[in-house]
């Protein structure tokens, strides 16, 4: 059992069962971009480990480069618009994929659409390694699923609790006894779902 700050986690999915996934959506990327030099897009801070073995699997020539959305300090915007840093390069007719560690409310992935408008790409793909068919809540389409998981907490490959956990190969996820099934993990129930960008 691992102890992260306050909480305990429990081993969920395992270095080498996210290798295989990893794998997998390599392998179905690069059969469907052949004949593209695609632009991987990495949400940071999360996606960093898995954008890292992503790419190292790729077996074609492609392109990397990350962003992080911050939410806007000192300003109250009930919107909760969010802003970019990173995005330098010219994306003008390219095949953009974007590389997220999990997929949850689908509120970051809401973000991204909009930021991606106005950049004139060829095509926006989303690639997620995790994904909470129970929490997501938009319209956007998924290209590209690693697992799908239930609608709890995890922690590893990138993910963090309050900073950490990020470090960890194998994935866990929150362990809840009696006396934690009261734990509000980020704001009130349903109103983040855990989601702490
Ligand atoms: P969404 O905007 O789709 O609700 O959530 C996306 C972001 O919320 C992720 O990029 C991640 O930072 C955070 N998040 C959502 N679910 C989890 C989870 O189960 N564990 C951790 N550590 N972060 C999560
Ligand atoms: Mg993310
Ligand atoms: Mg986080």
């Amino acid at each position: 059992m691992l102890k992260l700050h306050d909480l305990y986690f429990k081993p969920f999915i395992s270095e080498q069962e996210i290798d295989t996934a990893v794998q997998n959506m390599v392998n179905a990327v690069a059969k469907d971009l052949e004949d593209e030099m695609p632009v991987f897009v990495g949400i940071l801070n999360g996606s960093f480990m898995f954008v890292s073995d992503f790419v190292k699997k790729y077996p074609k020539p492609c392109e990397v480069t990350f962003i992080k959305l911050a939410s806007y300090e000192g300003v109250k915007s009930t919107e909760d618009i969010q802003r970019l840093i990173g995005l330098t390069q010219d994306l003008t007719g390219r095949t953009v994929v974007i590389l997220e560690d999990i997929i949850d409310s689908g509120k970051t992935l809401e973000e991204v659409h909009r930021i991606f408008k106005n950049e004139n790409v060829k095509d926006l793909i989303i690639a997620t390694l995790f994904y909470k068919p129970e929490a997501y809540d938009k319209d956007f389409k998924l290209h590209y699923v690693g697992i799908e998981i239930p609608n709890k907490f995890i922690v590893g490959y990138g993910l963090d609790y309050d900073g950490l956990g990020r470090d960890l190969p194998d994935v866990y996820q929150l362990k809840t006894t009696q006396h934690m099934t009261n734990i509000v993990l980020f704001g009130p129930p349903g109103a983040g779902k855990g989601t702490q960008a």
